[in-house]
């Protein structure tokens, strides 16, 4: 009942060169039953957005502000962002969250300009590895979805990202028991919040090293609907078979 969806995080990598990358995926993917994101750097957002119109790839941001516009020098806004045609915005990822300091209410301002410029947002969340050792992540992960999560969210403008911070960019990940019980503790959160027919139906993607060999045995737990992915979304021949394994899940 939840389409299931693969986004790649590309983080402060690419150039307009390199987006024949994009291709690659549109041939492979067309007929996708998948959403299939790819978030850019913002100057590649233009030609990216223009690469792959009309095709299976939607194109994405990776942080927006939380203002329209004004003495923000180096941001961008939410609705600037929507002009560009791009569809998605990543907020509250951990590099933000860690080099930025974005607290949890800054990360729902962001969420909230994305979702009312018509972009899907896609709120990230996760423990950092103290913080699941010290028994901490439970709790931790249900604050930061209370207070990241924008009030008006539907599962039309709103996906959680699981990413804890110890398994981004470092090949190792969760069990998929510790995988599952993070996402039950999400969607029960969001059905309490939301009510059950919208708590349902938002999707949660798993982030952190998911990788062509690791990629379905993750999308075959329960409650997760898809990956964040980020070193992995750098090349098709990586990207391509994960979203093969998350097609056929
Ligand atoms: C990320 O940065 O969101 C991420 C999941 O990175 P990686 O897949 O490289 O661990």
């Amino acid at each position: 009942m939840r389409r299931k969806m693969a986004a790649g995080n590309w983080k402060m990598n690419g150039a307009q060169a390199g987006l024949s990358v994009l291709d690659g995926l549109i041939a492979s993917h067309a007929e996708s039953p998948c959403d299939i994101v790819i978030c850019p750097p913002h100057p590649l957002l233009i030609p990216a957005t223009t690469r792959c119109a009309g095709g299976p790839v939607a194109i994405g941001a990776q942080d927006c502000h939380a203002e329209a516009k004004g003495a923000f020098t180096g941001d961008v806004s939410a609705g600037m962002i929507a002009d560009t045609g791009a569809g998605y915005v990543i907020v509250g990822h951990s590099e933000r969250r860690e080099a930025y300091g974005d607290t949890d209410a800054q990360v729902q301002a962001k969420a909230v300009a994305a979702q009312s410029n018509g972009l899907i947002a896609i709120v990230c969340l996760g423990e950092s590895l103290s913080q699941r050792e010290a028994g901490e992540a439970l709790p931790l992960i249900t604050a930061q979805l209370a207070g990241s999560v924008p009030e008006a969210s539907t599962a039309a403008t709103l996906v959680v990202a699981y990413e804890p911070i110890w398994a981004i960019g470092t090949g190792k990940i969760p069990t998929l028991a510790q995988i599952a019980e993070v996402h039950a503790k999400l969607r029960a959160e969001l059905v309490a919040r939301f009510g059950a027919e919208t708590g349902e139906a938002i999707r949660l993607l798993y982030g952190g090293s998911v990788k062509p060999d690791n990629a379905a045995n993750i999308f075959a737990t329960a409650n997760v609907d898809g990956a964040l992915v980020g070193g992995a979304s750098l090349k098709a021949e990586d990207f391509s078979p994960i979203i093969h394994a998350l097609e056929k899940s």
